[in-house]
């Protein structure tokens, strides 16, 4: 080991906790300080490995000490304590940062708007198929430095967001994949799409000739913003709408893949269903082939991959009524793709807290497809104004119990109940996965 460093971890979340034990696992001195209380669940695993930390308050003075500081992407560039960091110039990197400098395996990295958790977890589950030791990091559970610090892997499916990459200096994967780019999270990038989209576009800064980079040519930010900046790796398209030269197309309902021999599979053969997903799938088989995983398992993998919680998730069928959870629909586009890959008539459950939504987008999809919207916020004005002439029945529900129940009692042999509220959940629940929990629950209370 190089010399051992005094390092401060900012912020004690999964990625810090993970931070911190890699610190202390490669003999380095460590601490943690989180100006929020830090939840038990944290301090438990904080003493447990034996780090020591503060909750409540920042020690800037001995923050100020340090060789390095790890931050979590939970804190703002704007916070007063960074800026002081940076006036002391003392490195500051992002826990990926961290986590990449040890890292020996070969880095799969996945960012965009949405579509993130699908493909790290399509990816995962397509080199577990073809016997690669794989490690499934990230956003999605498990940091990656936290994985780092309890072994190690030949590959790492890595989930990022543009927080994480706010901080990265040399971090690089051998393949990037940027699903998309739609306006999110804007408050933490000045309100400016350019800025939110150059987060994302560091994603490729530090590759080489040697790695690559696979996108979305249907999506027109990705497009815009890969114009201007350069891209220093081979670079693979992914279209449903124009042939390629090098990455996946749809032709004539046929998926194919084409990177030396050519990869085809029908459309419905692909496990996950929908526009999106089938974005998704190509992306991930794309990724597979430049890993030199074999056609046979490319195809199984993709063939046989279970829906993610709470992502379009079938839960039951009620006297041929389907229920299907996609909680994690927080915004308009991912609601977007929800509703285009509906094939029955359906009962939408929607609304929460909106973050600037134009519903404008929704209204020609919800016409065509919805029997009924029920909405489920504490301010569902919005919604009303927005559907009323286009959707036959608008409606409101006080809690997820009462939605469920009046979609039920509406529904008849065929349709779709489904929950994708194009809204974050904190009106009325703790998180999406406690708005998807509840749904299920009373869906099965039924
Ligand atoms: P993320 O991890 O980026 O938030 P997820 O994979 O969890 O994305 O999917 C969240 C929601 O986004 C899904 O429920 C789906 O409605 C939508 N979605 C998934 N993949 C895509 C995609 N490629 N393009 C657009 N929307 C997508």
């Amino acid at each position: 080991m190089k010399k051992a460093l005094n390092i401060c971890v900012l912020g004690g979340g999964e990625s810090g906790l993970g931070a911190a034990r890699l610190a202390k696992k490669l003999g380095h001195t460590v601490w943690l300080s989180d100006r929020g209380n830090l939840a038990e669940k944290w301090t438990t695993a904080l003493e447990v490995a034996g780090i020591e930390y503060e909750s409540g308050q920042h020690s800037e003075e001995r923050i100020l000490k340090s060789d390095l500081i790890i931050k979590s992407p939970g804190i703002p560039e704007k916070a007063p304590l960074i800026g002081k960091i940076r006036a002391a110039e003392i490195e500051l990197i992002s826990e990926i940062e961290w986590a990449y400098r040890y890292c020996k395996g070969t880095i799969i990295a996945i960012t965009g708007t949405n579509g993130k958790t699908t493909v790290t977890s399509m990816v995962h589950h397509l080199l577990e198929k073809a016997g690669k030791n794989v490690a499934l990091v990230g956003n999605i559970g498990k940091s990656f430095a936290g994985s780092l610090a309890d072994g190690t892997h030949d590959y790492y499916a890595l989930e990022v967001s543009s927080f994480q990459l706010d901080d990265i200096i040399h971090f690089k994967p051998h393949i990037a994949i940027l699903t998309n780019i739609t306006p999110d999270h804007l408050d933490r990038y000045n309100y400016k799409v350019e800025e939110y989209a150059a987060a994302k576009m560091r994603i490729f800064e530090n590759q080489g000739a040697e790695d690559h980079l696979i996108y979305c040519a249907d999506d027109e930010l990705s497009l815009q913003y890969l114009k201007e900046y350069s891209t220093p790796s081979q670079v693979w398209a992914l279209s449903q709408e124009n042939p390629v030269e090098q990455g996946a197309q749809l032709i004539n309902g046929k998926i194919e893949i084409i990177i030396n021999q050519q990869i085809d599979m029908d459309i419905n053969e692909l496990a996950l269903q929908g526009k999106h997903n089938a974005y998704n799938s190509m992306a991930s088989g794309v990724a597979g082939r430049l890993l030199n995983i074999r056609k046979e398992a490319i195809r199984e993998s993709l063939s046989s991959f279970d829906s993610i919680e709470h992502r379009l998730e079938s839960v039951l069928q009620i006297y041929g009524i389907e229920f299907i959870n996609d909680s994690k629909a927080t915004n308009v586009n991912s609601t977007w793709y929800a509703l285009e890959s509906m094939q029955k008539p359906t009962i939408w459950i929607a609304g929460g807290v909106d973050k600037g939504n134009d519903y404008s987008q929704l209204q020609k999809l919800a016409k065509e497809k919805i029997k009924a919207l029920i909405c489920l916020g504490t301010d569902n004005s919005k919604l009303h104004a927005a559907f009323e002439g286009s959707v036959p029945l608008v409606i409101d529900a006080a809690d997820m119990d009462e939605a469920v129940r009046m979609a039920y009692k509406m529904g008849e042999k065929g349709d779709a109940v489904l929950l994708s509220p194009a809204c974050a959940s904190f009106d009325l629940f703790d998180s999406y996965e406690d708005r998807g929990r509840q749904f299920k629950h009373s869906v099965r209370q039924l």
